[in-house]
């Protein structure tokens, strides 16, 4: 029989009887003979409500203290989780992340899972206990408690089925799967049997919430399949693998979205060399993720410099780079809030020409003007005004054909 990790996000558990349905789901697999390591959320809403609390307390709230409040959320989640399976007659064993111990890095709110004790968990398995592990927490090296980023439940899943050498890792969401986008934004969007880890990788980077990144980058490191379905039906999700030959006949195979950045410009910096480098320095120095950067051309050695950086780092990078630009002589730094990125993934872009033609002239068409360009081997991003957004999504979905399975072409 199976050992297999099953993950369970907000909604899923979002009241009692939502946990009390999981209990259920995650029963049958266990009357089948399997051994289940469930790993749960916190329930819908609670950690937005939990970083509410402490911005009432304190508009900057201390990141240790933080991290030890947002913790309680997936508590309460695992705890209630047990309750319901003890109720039902079965055994159930909860562990928080000190308790596995899941450990981590010292990075309060973005902690980089280290390594998985398994010992606990297996003696539990042992004596045939369901085990309910709290996602989204880890323990540094000196005992505190940290967070795992928004979303960090998919990562505390996926190492945890690396770390125990689980059949499957099932991600239970809201939506049954994968789609070619945000099936909440797009009516068009298409869920898809199959994705590869690059791919997935490229959507859950350029935004699309539905796997978090380092979930995607643990799973593909370790060979992990995941199959991401839904908690409210029965339905066969998305399998994400490693990539095959017939995935690359699909050009462009999905639509990601993502409003969470925000641009900032330098105006008027030397041109010289050392000048990035010292613009950037503090934000690598405060871990700030710095993503599109792009310098104009220089006339008559003056630049300007714009790059992203995650919203909720945006102050405090205003506040960085504002003293950097004080100090070589920059003319001004400008921010701005309102930009979205839409991106165009797919692992058969490498081999075909004109993709990016095709994206801009869709926005084009709508009027929809384009602030930043990246590409790599596999997306194009346009950063673009946020109102624009759900248009853009739309129109890129139309513009590629992709509500139209290309299986079902050949
Ligand atoms: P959970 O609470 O279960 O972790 P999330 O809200 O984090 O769920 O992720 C699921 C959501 O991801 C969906 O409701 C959907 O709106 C969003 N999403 C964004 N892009 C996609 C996509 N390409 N496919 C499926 N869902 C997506
Ligand atoms: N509860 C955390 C969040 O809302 C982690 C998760 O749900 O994965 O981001
Ligand atoms: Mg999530």
């Amino acid at each position: 029989m199976a050992l297999i990790v099953q993950k369970y996000g907000g909604t899923s558990v979002a009241d009692i009887e939502k946990i009390r349905n999981v209990a259920k789901r995650v029963l049958d697999y266990y009357k089948k003979g399997h051994k289940v390591v469930v790993v749960l959320s916190a329930m819908a809403g609670q950690t937005d409500n939990l970083i509410r609390l402490a911005q009432e307390m304190t508009p900057q709230p201390d990141p240790r203290e933080l991290d030890v409040l947002l913790a309680t959320g997936e508590q309460v989640s695992v705890a209630l989780f047990a309750l319901a399976v003890k109720s039902m007659g079965y055994n159930a064993c909860s562990l928080l992340g000190f308790q596995v111990a899941i450990h981590t890095d010292h990075l309060y709110g973005k902690a980089h899972i280290h390594e998985v004790d398994t010992e606990r968990i297996l003696k539990e398995l042992e004596k045939n206990k369901i085990v309910a592990i709290a996602g989204f927490q880890g323990m540094d090296e000196k005992g505190n408690i940290t967070t795992l980023g928004r979303g960090g439940s998919d990562t505390t899943a996926v190492a945890l089925a690396a770390a125990l050498n689980a059949e499957v890792c099932e991600i239970f969401t809201d939506v049954n799967g994968v789609y070619t986008t945000d099936p909440n934004v797009c009516p068009k969007a298409r869920k898809l049997e199959v994705i590869s880890y690059d791919e997935m990788l490229e959507m859950a980077s350029m935004g699309a919430k539905v796997l978090q990144i380092r979930a995607v980058e643990f799973a593909k490191k370790f060979g992990v399949p995941i199959q991401v379905r839904s908690t409210f039906t029965s339905e066969r999700g998305t399998m994400v693998v490693a990539e095959t030959k017939d995935m690359e006949k699909v050009v462009v195979s999905g639509v990601a979205y993502n409003k969470n950045e925000a641009r900032i410009t330098i105006k008027k910096v030397p041109d010289k060399p050392g000048i990035a480098a010292k613009l950037l320095e503090p934000m690598f120095k405060a871990e700030i993720v710095v993503d599109m950067i792009v310098q104009n051309t220089s006339e008559d050695g003056i630049t300007d410099l714009t790059f992203t950086v995650p919203k909720a780092d945006f102050y405090e990078s205003m506040k960085r780079v504002s003293d950097v630009a004080k100090e070589i002589g920059a003319e001004k730094v400008l921010g701005d809030e309102n930009i979205a990125k839409v991106s165009i993934i797919g692992v058969g872009m490498r081999n075909h020409a004109g993709i990016a033609q095709k994206m801009f002239q869709a926005l084009a068409n709508e009027n929809i003007n384009i602030m930043m360009i990246s590409t790599s081997e596999i997306k194009i991003s346009c950063v673009i005004e946020e109102k624009y957004t759900e248009l853009a999504v739309r129109v890129l979905h139309d513009a590629f054909g992709l509500e139209n399975d290309p299986q079902e072409d050949r």
